[in-house]
Parts: C-alpha cells; structure tokens; sequence
C-alpha cells in the first residue's frame, strides 16, 4: 500500500473561482496565471478548471509548450519575456506573447531574423522596482520596438506591489495611465488583489487582467479578507491519515525537540505528512488541521514524514477516531468542511502561495 498521503485539485472550484474573478473583472479578459506549474497544482491538472480564462500567462517556454500541447490555441504570454536572445526563435513558433522589460531584450529583437512578426507586453516599472522602464524611459522603449520591422503589435503591462496593502494602487496607477494614454495598445495592470480589493477602479482593470492566487483559493489579501468573504473555494486539499494514535500523561513530551508537553492525560494522531510532503517544517504548534473533519491543531515539530495532532477537541465532539482517520491538511474534509490554505500559512508565518508551490513531487495528485 502507498503511503496515505494525497492531493486532489478541485477543477470545479477552479471553474468557480474563474467565474467568480470575471464578475468583478466587468468586461476586462483574463490572464489565468498558470506560472511555477499553476502555482504547484500542476498546469496540466487545472487546464480543465481554467480553458475559459481568456489566456494563460507563465514564466518559461516549458510551461508554454505545455500548454500548447494540451490543445489551447489562444493567447499565450510569457509574463517575464524571453531570458535569451535564441528563445526568440521558439517564442514565434509558439506564437507567444512576450513581455519587455529591458534594453536587452529589445537589442535581442531588432536582432532576430524572423518571418514570424512578435507581440509583445511593453512593462512599466511604476513602483514595483522589480522589472521594467521607469515612467521616464518607457516612451523612448516605445519608440524604439514601434520601429522594429520584427513587431506587429505593443501593448502595456504593470505590476503592482501593494494591491492588498495601505499603499494601494492609486499612485502606479496614475503614472502608467500618464505614460500610455495616447500610446495605442491594450493595457494589462491587475493582479487577484487589484482585481478584488480595488474592483471600482476602473483604470486598473485595463484590458487585461492577471488572476493568479485567487483562481487557487487563496485570498489575495488575508487575513484581511478570508477566501470565503471573496467567495473563492479551494482549489487543492491536501489529505491524509492517521497512521498511529498516542496517549500522553502530564509531562509527556512529543517529537523532535521535545517541544511540545502535555499538562494532563490527552490522546495525539500521528499523519502521514512531513516536510518532504511540503508541509511547512516551521509549522508551529497551534496551526489548525482537520482530523475527520474536525478542526484541533498540530502539536510538537513537523518532522520529514509525520505531523502529530491533538485528538482532543474530536474526541470532544464525540467523533471516533482512530488509526486510518481522516486528516486534511488544508483545503475540504470529506464532511465538506474548510480548512483554507491561509489559515495554515498565517500560522506558519508564511503565505498561501508559498505552501502551493511546495507541494513536493512525491505526493500523489487526483484530480475530480
Ligand atoms: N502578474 C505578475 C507579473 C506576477 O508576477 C504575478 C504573480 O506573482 C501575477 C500577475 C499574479 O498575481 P496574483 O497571484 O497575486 O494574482
């Protein structure tokens, strides 16, 4: 028998998702960010949830030919551009949008020999100061791909750095709206956080939008908002069992470090879900779990393969438990209830996002 570990993508809350972002996306399309393999789900795996979003946007042109592959013949955008002049190449015959963000890569276009003419996403630096012409050189960056014979179409990105935060978006905002607004070309500015925090800013929806954590579940803006105040489902629930029960005795300690110890008589589970899972090791004592369906809290240290649990608030609730139970480390329990991805993360001082990505190849996936 395989380890009891599993994940299961949920393609129908994906497709929720989906529609949830284009109701507040009024007539703006979406970019299905679908970048480090749909944010760990698999890009395969969700394609299914997602081929209605409007493209996908991704990072390499791996990711790229997979998406091909599945099929999907519209639009395609590499959301950092090509990272060698060669890509070039297979960027055209990909039929790929491609983001510039730099002198270099447009020395890497005037320089391509091409039957195949490129569109690209020309990207302001509006405050991020992580890729992109600053307000002040964007035009000249215009000026200089709008002469290349190599490309047929621009359109303008940005990016925001504090869409979920008090800074906002207002000021980016202002200084791409100055930069492009008698420049013709679609625009592409928002991400989940601008999408749902900021729906009434009509310049910030653009033409485009790029939905990332939210298509997952995950709230942009936690703890301020929680998944379930945006109407968003968990797209990934990460399940297993209990693979042995303990009983402690006042003063019995519990795992590595021994930093957990019980002040009376109480039963722990140990799962089958460690750190080589994904699981975050810096998972405190404290950080929620479901044990059939019933949320208590893991205690002691995440070790490699195992995670021990407090058994106590299921045994309060009058639910049997015992070896073989049912453990979800987040996303929906069998009894439909909740544990968002957030929650854990919060606890683990970390971000939704951040335990997506990780989840380690040698868990099995399903997908409903
Ligand atoms: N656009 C760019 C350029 C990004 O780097 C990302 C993600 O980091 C997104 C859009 C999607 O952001 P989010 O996942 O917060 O929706």
């Amino acid at each position: 028998m395989p380890r009891p570990i599993h994940a299961t993508i949920h393609t129908l809350s994906l497709q929720h998702n989906l529609a949830r972002l284009r109701a507040a996306a009024a007539d703006a399309r979406l970019w299905a960010v679908v970048k480090a393999n749909a944010y760990g789900h698999g890009i395969e795996r969700v394609f299914e949830g997602l081929r209605a979003a409007d493209g996908f946007a991704l990072l390499d042109l791996d990711e790229a030919a997979r998406v091909r592959q599945l099929g999907w013949r519209g639009p395609v955008l590499l959301i950092e551009g090509v990272f060698e002049p060669r890509d070039l190449e297979l960027c055209s015959r990909l039929g790929l949008w491609h983001t510039i963000h730099c002198d270099a890569q447009i020395d890497w276009l005037a320089a391509h020999k091409t039957q195949v003419p490129h569109r690209v996403f020309l990207k302001m630096n509006s405050g991020m100061n992580r890729l992109g012409f600053t307000p002040q050189r964007f035009r000249s960056a215009w000026a200089r791909l709008n002469a290349l014979p190599q490309v047929e179409e621009i359109s303008f990105m940005t990016h925001f750095s504090d869409a979920d935060g008090p800074r906002g978006i207002a000021h980016q905002v202002a200084a791409f709206t100055a930069a492009t607004q008698d420049l013709p070309g679609e625009c592409t500015l928002g991400n989940s956080a601008a999408t749902l925090c900021h729906s009434q800013n009509v310049l910030a929806r653009g033409d485009w939008l790029r939905e990332g954590i939210a298509l997952y579940g995950s709230s942009p803006d936690h703890p301020e908002h929680h998944a379930s105040d945006w109407n968003l489902q968990p797209a990934m629930t990460l399940s297993t069992r209990l693979i042995a029960v303990q009983q402690l005795q006042a003063g019995d300690t519990v795992g590595y470090g021994s930093c957990f110890t019980a002040d009376g008589p109480m039963q722990i589970g140990v799962a089958a879900c460690g750190y080589a899972d994904g699981y975050p090791r810096h998972a405190p004592t404290g950080t929620p779990v479901l044990v059939n369906g019933i949320r208590t809290r893991l205690v002691g240290r995440v070790s490699m393969d195992m995670v021990t649990v407090d058994l106590t608030p299921v045994l309060a609730a009058g639910v049997p438990v015992g070896m073989g139970s049912d453990v979800t480390l987040w996303g929906r329990a069998a009894n439909g209830t909740v544990l968002p991805i957030d929650d854990v993360a919060e606890a683990a001082g970390t971000v939704g996002y951040e335990l997506m990505c990780a989840l380690a190849p040698r868990v099995p996936v399903v997908v409903e």
